[in-house]
């Protein structure tokens, strides 16, 4: 079955995900399991709740494409950053062929909870951190087609945050 996304210029991609509380429910378990086959079918490394619709602080990666399970990072914290960051282009499966020039940290240490619930502390470097920041980006309600030479431009696509 073919899981269509949320695409640009849905307003609804800028709204604020929430936090997921546990333990979670069978609708949420059944969602995440949604959202891994939804990024494989469409051939990207990462996936959040909020690209096929539900406004939830939980997304899944797998950078390495291995088509079994990615991992799932939920309600995230970004807790460490490195001084040195790297700008880079970087598309998203809710914008087709558009792209955006990132500026991202290149280590980052995130503290989020897996499925069970439990909360976990882990340093990830280079794609795994630009995946990690893209995806927190829409937890935000941010895309990254609003930056612009590397930085973050909340007046790019001003005329379809104002509602
Ligand atoms: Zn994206």
């Amino acid at each position: 079955m073919y899981i269509k996304l949320v695409k640009y210029p849905d307003v609804f991609l800028r709204s604020e995900s929430k936090t997921v509380s546990f333990p979670l429910d069978e609708k949420t378990k059944q969602l995440i399991k949604w959202m891994s086959k939804a990024m494989y079918q469409h051939n990207g490394i990462g996936l959040a709740a909020i690209q096929v619709g539900y406004q939830m602080r939980m997304f899944v990666m797998d950078i390495n494409r291995t088509e079994e399970k990615p991992q799932v990072f939920i309600n995230p914290k970004i807790i460490k950053k490195s001084k040195e960051s790297l700008t880079d282009f970087e598309g998203c499966l809710s914008a087709p062929g558009k792209r955006g020039e990132v500026k991202r940290y290149i280590r980052i240490t995130l503290k989020y909870q897996d499925e069970e619930g439990e909360e976990i502390v882990k340093t990830f470097y280079n794609l795994a951190a630009r995946c990690i920041q893209h995806e927190i980006d829409h937890l935000e309600g941010k895309l990254c087609i609003d930056y612009e030479k590397g930085n973050y431009s909340r007046d790019k696509h001003k005329s379809q945050t104002v509602v």
